[in-house]
């Protein structure tokens, strides 16, 4: 089965991608707890159960759809997981692409491109990944023929509330109408006649998401990022693909902080993506009611958990290290049971 069949079966795929040591890690002689011994296997070395520095006695194994070691690149990544879904958006369907993990695994350097050195290249990423497809795409004699015009949005969701990124983050208001429509009122959909267009407005956004007073990391690691591009024919809504960029799912420490503001954000996360796990599991199971209101994440993504032609992919990212193993222990839990309908 390729992945695109396994989406068409399951309309959920989920995978993992694993992220090498990084210099600090390296520095502080970190141990690579992850090995990920075929194509879709993921197995961590426990280290309660260590018997010295470089052996271990068990192992945890967990199944995905696909497993990502440290050598794959974004386009291998982008291939078994967003892209198959641009097609969905072409024949009139919703799709999204999550990624989940803990706070430096690498979320954004899968979204959103390299982002690490002075140079800021947006043009691996997902986001202009699937672009570069949807222009491409729409070539298509198949396709040509809807007369499609494409646009992008780009929204961030922090403490439950939405700010526009294309719009110097202006805070917007989210509202349900009588048919059960969820609208950001006021939210900036731009034109996009090509990919280098999507690109400016990648890096548009991206400088808006990180600029105020908190450090760049210390702000993202605590919002959610939503990119999507949108096909419309005569106005009306033909297909969307939403492009998730999670919160640091690391929250355990928050919710005891004596900070009353950074307790409210971590239980605000919590929240989100918890329900956000309920709505995954919900499309999964064809399951008429889903639990979308319980989180401004999932009331603003419903048209994607609803309907016959919805897909979703989790990309759940990890750190290799023992000194994340928590974490990466919790992202893996997590990753199986949206997968498990
Ligand atoms: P997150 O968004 O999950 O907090 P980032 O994407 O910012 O994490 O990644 C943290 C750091 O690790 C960044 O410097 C990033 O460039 C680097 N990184 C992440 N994933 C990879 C990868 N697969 N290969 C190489 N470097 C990576
Ligand atoms: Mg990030």
């Amino acid at each position: 089965l390729s992945t695109a069949d396994l989406i068409e079966e399951h309309r959920i795929c989920v995978c993992v991608r694993k992220r090498p040591l990084n210099k600090k890690e390296l520095a502080i002689k970190d141990l690579d707890v992850i090995t990920i011994p075929s194509k879709d296997v993921v197995m961590v070395h426990e280290p309660k159960q260590k018997v010295d520095l470089t052996r271990f006695l068990e192992n945890q194994t967990f199944r995905f759809d696909y497993a990502f070691d440290d050598t794959s690149n974004n386009e291998m990544v982008y291939r078994f997981t967003a892209g198959p879904l641009v097609e969905t958006i072409f024949e009139g369907g919703m799709a999204t692409c999550f990624a989940y993990g803990q706070t430096g695994s690498g979320k954004t350097h899968t979204m959103g491109g390299d982002f690490s050195g002075k140079n800021q290249d947006c043009s691996k990423g997902i986001y202009a990944l699937a672009a570069r497809d949807v222009f491409l795409m729409l070539k298509k004699p198949k396709y040509r023929k809807f007369d499609l015009q494409v646009y992008a949005t780009f929204f961030e969701i922090y403490s439950g509330k939405v700010f526009d990124l294309l719009n110097g983050k202006m805070k917007l208001k989210v509202l349900e109408d009588g048919k059960q429509q969820v609208n950001v009122v006021g939210l900036r959909e731009k034109e996009v006649k090509c990919k280098e267009d999507v690109l400016k407005l990648i890096e548009r956004g991206n400088s808006c998401r990180t600029s105020g007073k908190t450090s760049a990391n210390a702000h993202s690691s605590r919002s959610h990022a939503v990119f999507q591009i949108i096909l419309r024919r005569n106005e009306k809504m033909h297909g969307k693909f939403s492009l998730v960029d999670l919160a640091g799912n690391e929250r355990g420490a928050d919710t005891s902080s004596a900070d009353r503001q950074t307790r409210l954000e971590g239980a605000e996360i919590n929240k989100s993506l918890l329900a956000l796990k309920e709505c995954i599991r919900a499309l999964g199971r064809n399951q008429a009611h889903c639990p979308f209101r319980a989180s401004k994440l999932t009331q603003v993504l419903r048209d994607s958990f609803i309907g016959e032609n919805s897909r979703t992919c989790m990309i759940a990212t990890i750190s290799p290290g023992m000194t994340c193993c928590e974490n990466t222990l919790n992202t893996l839990r997590y990753a199986n049971r949206v997968k498990e309908f």
